[in-house]
């Protein structure tokens, strides 16, 4: 069968990523296939572009890939659906091929993304063993009961399958072939992405990843990691960044994948997500050694009874170990912190960002929380709006007292001519890393104490 694989994604703020579960879901779909790969990530008008390439291609099916229901600034979530429901449109305008959706943002909530956009069928999670088994029965005409995690419409209703029982064996996966990568990722950002495992064993809060992923961590062989990274240089990546949800857990392994980073000479630099759990000095020597240049760590919040409500697993005396210990070892760590998670007030934001101040790590990115919930619900948008404007007017006193923090939300430190700048400048990577040298500190208040 002849396969439009749809990557929708057109976030280039911070950077223009590409589009990894995607490509591989291509290369895990048989040879007999026929793939073709349709970015729209540097498309003006996208389901003009869309519309074009599917009239071009006459394929058999379209799978259309849906990365995040957030926004890349994190300032909302109404546009994405939009746009989404935009890219429907013109499939069904440009083609009576099956229309199948998945993708990280897809997997959050399937079932109403169905009912929403209307594709004839949804995959959630993991799609590399889903998609090649719905491939094979659209093309045999058998059925699609025994398809985990597959959703389609019965009699107008939306029907989902029982999710898989067991996860994939990340050892049995083919790498993503990024020569069918669009090579304006590489020259303009030359930023690439890797996975070492899939799947995180802790139980955030808020967090769907697990959902997507599953708890249980399955870790690659370090090897074919090191292989991974190897071939990267070819396609001209200057940086390389770990997507996996925690890069320290296990400890083990993200020593064992240094080890061999170390033992091949990386010349890449790369940057990842850590946990403030499972962090030691060691584990910090060998991440420098083998070239990592900083980590974004999500602490989350500043009290412990926040931290204790979002189920982080560690509290904030932890976070200041861990800073400890990043900063001794001179390994930069740009925290993550979500203001206005459900249950705080003011009082604990303004907690938070007293934390912040004290703790001075590298960098800091803050982020307002923003229910994926609320692209659906607009009472619950409503609602929530009112402490995030409340957020947004503490911050706006605040914002020039930290200059090197990044607000995306309210574009501080985040915004095309500062990345254009750094860009020319031959800066790579997350760009936190290089905000601080621009930016130097300034007067600094407690936010707490001008209240
Ligand atoms: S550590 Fe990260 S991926 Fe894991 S549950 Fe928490 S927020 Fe989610």
């Amino acid at each position: 069968m002849k396969v439009a694989f749809v990557s929708g994604n057109r976030e280039q703020l911070p950077d223009a990523v590409i589009p990894l579960g995607l490509l591989s879901v291509m290369a895990a779909t048989p040879e007999r296939h026929e793939s073709n790969l349709v970015d729209l990530c540097f498309e003006e008008e996208p389901d003009r572009a869309l519309a074009r390439r599917l009239g071009q291609l006459a394929p058999d099916v379209v799978a259309l890939g849906m990365r995040n229901i957030q926004s890349g600034d994190y300032s909302g979530v109404g546009h994405s659906l939009d746009y989404y429901r935009g890219l429907v449109a013109a499939v069904r305008g440009a083609t009576d091929a099956p229309l199948i959706l998945g993708g990280a943002g897809f997997s959050v909530m399937p079932a109403k993304l169905m009912r929403h956009l209307e594709p004839d069928y949804g995959i959630s999670g993991e799609g590399e063993r889903a998609f090649p088994a719905l491939l094979e029965a659209l093309e045999s005409g058998a059925g699609v009961e025994a398809i985990a995690s597959l959703h389609r419409f019965v009699d107008g209703e939306v029907t989902s399958n029982p999710p898989q029982r067991d996860f994939l064996d990340m050892n049995s996966l083919a790498p993503p072939d990024r020569a069918r990568v669009d090579p304006r990722y590489y020259e303009r950002y030359g930023i690439d992405s890797i996975q070492t495992k899939r799947g995180c064993p802790l139980r955030c809060d808020y967090c769907t990843y697990p959902i997507i992923e599953g708890r249980v961590g399955r870790t690659r062989d370090p090897l074919r990691v090191a292989d991974e990274v190897e071939s990267l240089a070819e396609h001209g990546a200057r940086h390389f960044f770990v997507v996996d949800s925690v890069f320290n857990l296990p400890k083990t392994h993200a020593k064992q994948v240094c080890r061999e980073l170390v033992a091949r000479r990386n010349p890449i630099p790369w940057t990842c997500y850590a946990n403030p759990l499972g962090f030691d000095p060691e584990l910090a020597e060998l991440m420098i050694a083998a070239g990592c240049a900083g980590m974004e760590v999500g602490s989350d919040a500043g009290t412990d009874e926040v931290l204790l409500r979002l189920r982080k697993g560690f509290d904030t005396a932890r976070i200041r170990e861990f800073r400890a210990i990043s900063q001794a070892a001179g390994l930069p760590d740009c925290h993550t912190f979500i203001l206005g998670t459900p249950g705080e007030k003011l009082d604990d934001v303004l907690r938070t960002l007293d934390f912040i101040v004290d703790l001075d790590p590298f960098s800091v990115i803050i982020m307002v929380w923003t229910d994926d919930a609320e692209a659906l619900d607009p009472q619950l948008a409503r609602e929530r709006a009112a402490l995030r404007d409340a957020i947004f007017t503490v911050l706006d006193e605040h914002k020039d007292e930290f200059p090197w923090w990044s607000i995306p939300a309210i574009g501080v430190n985040y915004d095309p001519k500062l990345f254009e700048l750094l860009r020319k400048r031959g800066c790579s990577g997350p760009l936190w890393q290089h905000i601080r040298q621009l930016r130097p500190p300034a007067r600094r208040r407690r936010p707490s104490a001008t209240r």
